[in-house]
């Protein structure tokens, strides 16, 4: 059974377009993210769901009931925000019982609940501490706390690690997912942390402009990415972009030329693109699948070192390649001058080819 449906939802901000025709569903016990850049309408998905923000067109259903009109505070949901504020007069296990005593609960089970979120999330240390005494970072977890210690039909989270240094992100992450398998809740996370999404979703909804760009698994996105905005957002650090004009070889081969670089493509695909001879594409490739090669191997292309950047297992190489710039991942950290000459070569097998005027994949 679908636990959420949203149907064409659209929110308008006087002129403003916030969510244009938003539509996704999700099942029972799924993680899903909303992920894509600042302004792109993540919050206002959420905040609608949440029944913070009024839907202006399109229906949201929750447990197959339609819950447009349904007050926030009656929808079974529970929210961790970053303008949701901690309770300031009570301290942290006060702030995390509250919730608890509001839908009835007593002494005993209180306690219990509590003790057991404030392991979950290593908050014991702070439990007797009001929020002024605490850290942005522990005021969020103290919020996260408090959205998921009591039993709802859908937790949403909007930009839970946003005050986190990068160690405390992790760690928090780790701790939030296992709580939601142990439990089996069903999540709606807000980030425009791609890394963060693909790290903890089932699901995730891409998001530009108002408009879903692309819906699907972390690897549906990260290996077929619907479009060059998905390409582009989705991986780290993000996909390289080269411009050129298509061309086909006598052989039928196709080729893309990018100054004096003649780039050769692969077989697939190619009555797509055949209406693309002669006009300009763009081809993608991931830091990830280009390697350095010999000067002869066939297909492979000069680089000049532009920089060299050293990562500890691996490194950065940012190539000149015919004035195009162009990053590689090594696996193994070995030192370029800057300045020095190098051949590389494109995996062919993770090729991506885009319409540069619409962004659609064509391979
Ligand atoms: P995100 O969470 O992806 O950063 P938001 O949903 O907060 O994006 O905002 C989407 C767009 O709607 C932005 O252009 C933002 O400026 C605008 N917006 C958000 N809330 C309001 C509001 N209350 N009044 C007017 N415009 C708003
Ligand atoms: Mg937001």
């Amino acid at each position: 059974m679908d636990k959420l449906i949203l149907e064409n939802v659209y929110k308008n901000y006087g002129e403003v377009k916030a969510v244009r025709g938003v539509s996704f569903s999700m099942k029972d016990k799924e993680f899903i993210s909303i992920v894509g850049p600042s302004g792109c309408g993540k919050s206002s998905t959420l905040r609608m769901i949440a029944g913070l923000e009024d839907i202006t067109s399109g229906s949201i259903l929750l447990d197959s009931e339609k819950i447009n009109h349904i007050r926030a505070r009656d929808r079974d949901v529970a929210l961790a925000f970053e303008s949701y504020a901690l309770y300031p007069h009570l301290t942290v296990a006060g702030n995390l019982s509250f919730p608890l005593e509001v839908r009835g609960f007593k002494g005993e089970e209180i306690t219990e609940k509590v003790n057991s979120i404030l392991s979950l999330l290593d908050l014991e240390a702070y439990m007797n501490m009001t929020p002024t005494e605490l850290s942005g970072g522990e005021q969020q977890r103290v919020a996260l706390g408090r959205a998921l210690i009591r039993g709802a039909s859908l937790y949403l989270l909007d930009e839970p690690f946003s005050h986190l240094d990068a160690q405390q992100k992790i760690d928090l992450r780790t701790r939030v997912l296992r709580i939601q398998k142990l439990n089996g809740l069903s999540v709606i996370l807000v980030t425009h942390d791609q890394l963060e999404a693909l790290a903890m979703s089932d699901r995730i909804v891409v998001m530009n402009e108002g408009e879903i760009q692309q819906f699907g698994t972390p690897e549906e996105l990260y290996e077929e990415p619907a479009n060059l905005f998905v390409a582009d957002f989705i991986g780290e650090p993000p996909m390289n972009f080269i411009e050129g004009i298509l061309t086909r070889t006598d052989g039928g081969r196709h080729r893309l030329n990018c100054k004096e670089i003649r780039f050769p493509l692969p077989k697939r695909g190619g009555e797509k693109l055949s209406s693309y001879v002669d006009r300009k594409i763009i081809m993608g490739v991931r830091p990830q699948h280009i390697s350095l090669a010999a000067k002869d191997m066939p297909g492979a292309f000069e680089g000049v070192v532009f920089s060299y950047e050293y990562q500890g297992e691996m490194g950065y190489l940012s190539l000149d390649c015919s004035g195009e710039r162009v990053l590689i991942e090594l696996k193994h950290a070995t030192h370029y001058e800057t300045g020095a000459r190098l051949w590389c070569l494109f995996d062919d097998t993770h090729l991506y080819l885009f319409d540069p005027d619409t962004g659609e994949r064509l391979l």
